[in-house]
């Protein structure tokens, strides 16, 4: 069994009902355990094309699954909800990201893991640490609490609202 987490996310359509019935759906998958699900986060877009307001959370699964089957499965997820690919980091109904797996260090053309952007972005890190604070970063050695301590010091630009349950 791997631990892994997921970065939830959604800026189309109705973004709460989305990430609460993905939570819903990977709780139930059979090839998945759900150790924890992070509260949802409305948050500012990031890059320009990316639309309205995203509502974001995260999920620590355990799986037996391997790195790409677990990101087929995702894509799977992304597609049952409707998403369709445009523009690169515009509106999504859905996106559903690996922020890690294990402690492995993945750079296939499909599959980077950890995932390269997640400590510069306030939206991947808020809903992690609730859920994997102690999860130690295998490039820099500096857990999850460490990464929103030290991008919380800069001048991320990044607004977070967290929902009530
Ligand atoms: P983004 O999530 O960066 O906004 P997309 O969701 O459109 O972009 O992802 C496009 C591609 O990113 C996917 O088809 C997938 O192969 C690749 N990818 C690379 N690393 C990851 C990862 N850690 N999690 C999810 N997708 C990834
Ligand atoms: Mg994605």
């Amino acid at each position: 069994m791997k631990q892994a987490a997921i970065g939830v996310g959604s800026n189309l359509g109705d973004s709460v009902r989305i990430c609460r019935d993905v939570f819903h759906l990977l709780r139930n998958h059979p090839a998945l355990g759900i150790v924890k699900t992070s509260s949802l986060y409305r948050t500012s877009p990031v890059g320009s094309d990316a639309g309205g307001w995203f509502i974001n959370g995260a999920v620590l699964i355990e799986t037996l699954l391997e790195p790409l089957a677990l990101l087929d499965l995702m894509l799977d997820i992304e597609r049952s909800f409707g998403r369709v690919r445009t523009i690169k980091w515009g509106p999504r109904t859905l996106d559903l990201d690996i922020l890690f797996y294990g402690d492995s260090q993945i750079d296939l053309p499909r599959l980077k893991a950890p995932h390269p952007l997640m400590s510069e972005r306030l939206f991947v890190l808020m809903p992690l640490a609730e859920i994997a604070p102690d999860w130690v970063h295998p490039q820099t050695g500096r857990s999850v609490r460490q990464m929103l301590a030290l991008l919380l010091q800069t001048d991320h630009g990044q607004q977070i609202q967290k929902l009530e349950k």
